[in-house]
């Protein structure tokens, strides 16, 4: 088997061969390649030292030194080179005590997650593959480097990155790895929020993120994501819809762009239903309020798994105005648009679409037309450069105090007053006509 290697990744195993070392692309990049996948970063192992790495190369950078991760810096570029190691025992699942250099190239691989990430190659020796990760690529198989139930206590971790490679790469998990998820999901407790955000974001920005429905049989939404769980038992008895709350949010991650804060959004626009939940006197489910709620619910998930604020605040206004129905009038689109902001107005448009595409098919045809019509009537708001924004007054705060209103407090009031009017009467937006408005209504007798 041949791998094309990057040039630099080449000119790097070679200088430490030369050097009388040995050094390989390892892990993912390799993995990556045999499967016809763009690389994201290059790792390599080596049985050089760090120190010895150091050595080597002119510009380097301590980037893990005490676990034997140097990255080797070649025209601005960074490649992480890191020295045979062997994972000591591991504390509460979570960091290895210690870790141990090795001069051996397979007690490194070993302490690899699964059999498609424990390869190696260099092109003086081929590709080494001593867990068959070769024959689980071929099956399409998340397997352990060996026994699944060590591996997940030694990292729970492991447990969700099992899930996530699954749907990266459209793979099963295998049978006892599958098992021994079932049996220490419960151990994801003990995991940094960080290192979930990451997996749980890979996860869904994937190829398959209705892989999630696995994380929910496994067990392991109970742990990261219990929120997800009750989405999951809560029933919808009502014409719109056909699924749990949970399944029809899985359906319409199926029906969104792979994009992080599309995808966090509609994972999370229902979540506020379990909760809102009410039976009516004939028997019919309603979720009034469910938005509301449910951007509250998805602001202690998203601070507790550590999000970054601008994801949080796009992700809480879609979830927020999820179910937000303007009449098909310019001036309640543009109120819409108000509360959206511009920038997120397209994308709110986008988690309706899913929504709608999720339930069940009773007045699709018309719910889409009219998701179309908000679209179209929308663009037509942007090509006339209709006023959005109070920005987009063609008079400002400075023209009021011209004008002669006191600054102060009373300048935002005004602002807003006549925002509210060109929203409906837009034809009105010109300075001359909004001077007199404010002489007539604010400064009479002044
Ligand atoms: P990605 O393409 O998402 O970066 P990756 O396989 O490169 O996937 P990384 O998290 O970058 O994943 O890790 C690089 C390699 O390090 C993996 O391929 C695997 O061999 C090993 N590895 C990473 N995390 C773990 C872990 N928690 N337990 C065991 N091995 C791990
Ligand atoms: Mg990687």
């Amino acid at each position: 088997m041949k791998i094309k290697l990057p040039g630099q990744v080449s000119y790097i195993i070679g200088e430490l061969e030369k050097h009388g070392f040995e050094a390989y692309a390892v892990g993912g990049c390799v993995r990556d390649s045999i499967l016809g996948r763009i690389p994201d970063d290059w790792d390599i192992t080596t049985s050089a030292k760090p120190e010895q790495v150091k050595e080597i190369f002119q510009k380097t950078i301590d980037t893990g030194i005490e676990h034997g991760t140097v990255t080797v810096m070649i025209e601005r570029e960074g490649y992480e080179v890191t020295t045979y190691r062997i994972d000591g025992e591991y504390e509460d699942s979570r960091h290895p005590k210690e870790v141990v250099f090795t001069s051996n190239l397979v007690e490194d691989l070993k302490r690899r997650d699964f059999t498609i990430n424990a390869m190696a190659y260099s092109d003086k020796s081929g590709l080494i593959d001593v867990f068959d990760g070769i024959g689980d690529m071929n099956r399409k198989m998340i397997r352990c480097v060996g026994r699944a139930k060590e591996r997940f206590s030694e990292d729970a971790l492991r447990i969700l990155r099992a899930v996530r490679f699954a749907a990266q790469l459209k793979f099963q998990i295998d049978k006892e790895t599958k098992e021994a998820i079932k049996e220490l999901a419960v151990n994801l407790h003990n995991i940094s929020a960080e290192r979930i955000q990451t997996e749980l974001v890979k996860l869904l920005v994937s190829e398959e993120p209705e892989r999630i429905r696995e994380a929910y049989e496994l067990g392991i939404t109970k742990v990261i994501l219990p929120e997800f769980d009750a989405m999951m038992t809560c029933t919808q008895e009502n014409i719109h819809h056909m699924y749990t709350v949970g399944e029809h949010t899985v359906q319409a991650l199926l029906h969104i762009e792979n994009d992080k804060v599309l995808r966090l959004a509609v994972l999370l626009h229902d979540v506020g239903k379990p909760e809102k939940k009410t039976i009516d006197e004939v028997g019919t489910a309603h979720f009034y309020g469910h938005a509301k709620r449910g951007a509250e619910i998805a602001k202690d998930i998203l601070k507790r798994l550590k999000f970054d604020n601008d994801t949080l605040y796009k992700v809480l206004k879609l979830v927020e105005l999820h179910d937000n129905r303007p009449s098909l009038k310019k001036s309640s689109i543009k109120r819409l648009a108000v509360k959206s902001g511009t920038e997120l107005f397209p994308e709110l448009m986008k988690v309706k679409r899913a929504d709608t595409l999720a339930q069940s098919l009773y007045m699709r045809e018309e719910k889409l037309a009219y998701l179309d019509k908000i679209s179209e009537l929308y663009q037509e708001i942007v090509e006339s450069e209709d006023c959005i924004q109070i920005k987009d007054l063609k008079i400002n705060g400075k023209d009021l105090i011209e004008l002669g209103v006191p600054q102060g407090k009373k300048i935002g009031v005004i602002l807003s007053d006549i925002f509210e009017m060109i929203l409906d009467e837009p034809e009105k937006n010109t300075k001359e006509y909004l001077s007199g408005y404010v002489r007539g209504k604010y400064l009479d007798g002044m």
